[in-house]
């Protein structure tokens, strides 16, 4: 028992990760023993398994855990995690890249569709019994909008490959120019929000991006501009957004993502231009169980000496600790 590899969870996870990891690894559930039981077992964890949800990770956690070699986490953005100090601590991030890309192009195409033209609002009038006294109002429409990719990575490139099929021109801008794709790149947002009107977010959060979708970009979208986020909430400066959509600079927003979630800004709330998600990109079974399973492969592959599946860009590896 002594060998068998201790994990900490900080917070809850779908249980087919607790209980799989729970039947090869011995596990430590903060939010069953509450936070100070981590001194306890801080000497002896080896590994960590965590969600966008769940804890950050930074400096002072890493600080505390001198026997941890690898975090695994459940999703692909891995804001929550400082990977830069980690790597300094010789530890592993690993992450669920890949099985939950289509799934969140395909959030990203409802959830522009539902904005544009105006689903959930119509939605909303039938049930309140308004069609027999009058027709839905005319909504804006896909087929005369230029679109805007922010982000044409793994999901990016998914949301594209969909528009493609929809026949509407897109364009991009990320950190480099793709030569492997026919849309025009812009090297700045500004620059990307001015040529298109409606705006589709998936990038990664964290310090590079934050509030880079800010009051100047959403002013050259413009009056017709809708804004889709399925990225993070950081990555949109939401007051701005706010004033935005309040004094008509932009026209609506479809937001999967938010600044505090799960707490969305009341202004928001109340718009009817808006439509809102509950954080659901990758929410489906299928796709969740998807991520559950390299989750814990990533960590009985590691603990295997099969080193990790799904390392994170800036992971040191091979590791330090395990060569
Ligand atoms: P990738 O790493 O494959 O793609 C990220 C893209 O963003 C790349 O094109 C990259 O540029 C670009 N990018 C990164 N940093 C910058 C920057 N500072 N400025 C401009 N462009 C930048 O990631 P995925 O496509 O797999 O996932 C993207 C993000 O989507 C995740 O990090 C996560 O935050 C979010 N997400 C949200 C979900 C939800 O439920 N709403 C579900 C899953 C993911 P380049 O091409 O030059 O490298």
């Amino acid at each position: 028992m002594t060998d068998t590899p201790e994990i900490l969870v900080p917070r809850p996870m779908m249980p087919t990760v607790t209980e799989q990891l729970g039947r090869r690894f011995r596990l430590h559930k903060l939010w069953e023993s509450g936070d100070g039981a981590l001194d306890a077992v801080a000497a002896r964890v080896r590994g960590l398994a965590t969600t966008a949800a769940g804890h950050p990770v930074d400096e002072a956690l890493l600080a505390k855990l001198p026997k941890l070699e690898i975090i695994s986490n459940f999703g692909v953005g891995y804001d929550h995690i400082d990977a830069a100090a980690a790597a300094r601590h010789g530890v592993v991030v690993t992450y669920t890249p890949d099985v939950l890309t289509e799934e969140v192009a395909d959030t990203a195409l409802g959830l522009l569709l539902a904005t544009v033209r105006r689903l959930p609002q119509a939605d909303r009038y039938v049930r309140a019994g308004a069609w027999p006294k009058a027709h839905f109002p005319l909504s804006p429409s896909l087929r005369d909008r230029r679109i805007g990719i922010y982000g044409l990575g793994r999901i990016g490139r998914a949301i594209a490959r969909r528009l493609d099929g929809f026949g509407v021109p897109l364009a991009y801008h990320s950190r480099t120019r793709h030569t492997d794709v026919p849309y025009p790149y812009h090297p700045d947002l500004a620059s990307l929000a001015a040529a298109v009107d409606t705006l589709i977010v998936i990038t990664p959060g964290g310090p590079d991006t934050k509030n880079s979708v800010n009051a100047a970009v959403l002013a050259a979208l413009g009056p017709r501009g809708v804004l889709i986020n399925v990225a993070r909430g950081s990555v949109v400066d939401e007051p701005a957004l706010i004033e935005a959509l309040r004094a008509g600079t932009i026209l609506a927003a479809g937001l999967d993502v938010f600044a505090d979630e799960p707490n969305v800004p009341a202004e928001l709330m109340a718009m009817d231009n808006v439509v809102l998600l509950p954080h659901v990109g990758s929410a489906t079974l299928y796709t969740r169980q998807a991520m559950a399973q390299l989750t814990v492969d990533n960590l009985v592959s590691w603990f295997d000496d099969r080193g990790p599946l799904t390392p994170v860009p800036e992971t040191p590896w091979p590791n330090p600790r395990r060569a």
